[in-house]
């Protein structure tokens, strides 16, 4: 028990002489957390509680959420179905700026995430929002 306490010290110590070892000029600033906006859907659409972001199923890069695991196991059966009865009511962004390039919004082009219509500038805009479907929209809601 005594060796492992020594241990325990010493490796605390070394990770924290590596640590200052390893500043250098040429580091990226930390990732931060850019916005806590949830775009999920709040109500569970099988119970109609409120949901809980951990429970949730996925198809084709959306999420659907539920209250708890017991909902989550059953919509497991048929995610995709899942999914469109959480967004069954999709609502236009109304971005005027492509979220990705920053030009105008082109009226034929758009996209539907999570419930969310996003409105994009051309196609090659459209194939580049499945990147960062989520990361995008949030730049399509924040722009207006
Ligand atoms: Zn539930
Ligand atoms: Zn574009």
């Amino acid at each position: 028990m005594r060796n492992l306490l020594i241990i325990a010290a010493f490796c605390s110590f070394a990770a924290c002489a590596n640590n200052k070892g390893s500043e250098s000029p040429d580091n990226m600033p930390p990732t931060v957390e850019t916005t806590t906006l949830f775009l999920g859907n709040t109500t569970c659409a099988t119970s109609g509680h409120p949901t809980k972001p951990e429970n949730f199923v996925e198809h084709e890069g959306q999420r659907a959420y539920f209250c708890c695991s017991k909902c989550v196991a059953s919509a497991k059966a048929d995610p995709a179905a899942a999914v469109a009865k959480a967004y069954a009511k999709p609502t236009a962004v109304g971005n005027t700026a492509c979220p990705i390039s920053g030009n105008d919004v082109n009226s034929d082009e758009s996209v539907t995430w999570q419930g969310h219509t996003v409105g994009l500038c051309c196609a090659r805009c459209k194939k580049a929002f499945a990147s960062d479907r989520a990361g995008h929209t949030k730049t399509a809601i924040e722009s207006k």
